[in-house]
């Protein structure tokens, strides 16, 4: 299996060979296709494995980057790692013009406003401060298609249960929802049961 082999838009892969991988990882090779088709996806996966670029590559994939809109939000527990989300979708989306917003907390909220005005094809962000510039509708959520919820039972260990909750209630009845977690404790599975239709369960 290789990244040419799986259909996606040249100017993808020339960023995904640009950023210096070679062949697909285990995750990658199983959960980019149906990330892609639409189906939700609970992935159950330790970082290291390449999860990042599995929905990376699905968000980029089926961006339609003419539209300056909203069309995915990905939610992790930390700045930081919403901060390295970001790089890798526009590390990866170098050629495709992608617009990818990190709105996470203790940053200044006019930048935020300023940006997610312009128009964001992707925002990725930690719960709190996502929820708050959708409340305030500066994070317009009529165009996303898809949540990613990254290492899911790290964001209950930190107590943004409600506000995953509360941003689910504002995306479209559709959304498809892709959750990655190290660990599917029960209230990760109330979750999925709640989120998700028919999800594939992928575990590497
Ligand atoms: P993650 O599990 O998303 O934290 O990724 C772990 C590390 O693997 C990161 O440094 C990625 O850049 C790297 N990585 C992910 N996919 C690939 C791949 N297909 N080939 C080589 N390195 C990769």
């Amino acid at each position: 299996p290789t990244f040419d082999s799986m259909g996606l838009r040249e100017d993808l892969i020339r960023g995904i060979y640009a950023y210096g991988f070679e062949k697909p990882s285990a995750i990658q090779q199983r959960a980019i296709k149906p990330v892609i088709k639409g189906r939700d996806i609970i992935g159950q996966a330790q970082s290291g494995t390449g999860k990042t670029a599995t929905f990376s590559i699905g968000i980029l994939q089926t961006l339609d980057t003419q539209v300056r809109e909203t069309q995915a939000l990905v939610l992790s527990p930390t700045r930081e790692l919403a901060v390295q989300i970001q790089k890798v979708i526009l590390a990866l989306g170098d050629y495709m013009s992608v617009q990818c917003h990190a709105c996470i907390g203790g940053t200044n909220i006019g930048e935020d406003i300023r940006k997610l005005d312009y128009g964001q094809h992707v925002v990725s962000g930690t719960p709190g401060r996502v929820f708050d510039m959708i409340r305030r509708r500066n994070l317009r959520t009529r165009s996303i298609k898809m949540l990613v919820l990254d290492e899911a039972d790290e964001m209950l260990n930190k107590g943004f249960k409600e506000q995953i909750y509360d941003v689910y209630r504002y995306l479209p009845p559709a959304t498809q929802v892709v959750l990655f977690s190290a660990t599917l404790p029960h209230e990760i599975l109330e979750m999925t049961s709640k989120f998700m239709t028919d999800p594939i369960r992928i575990i590497v």
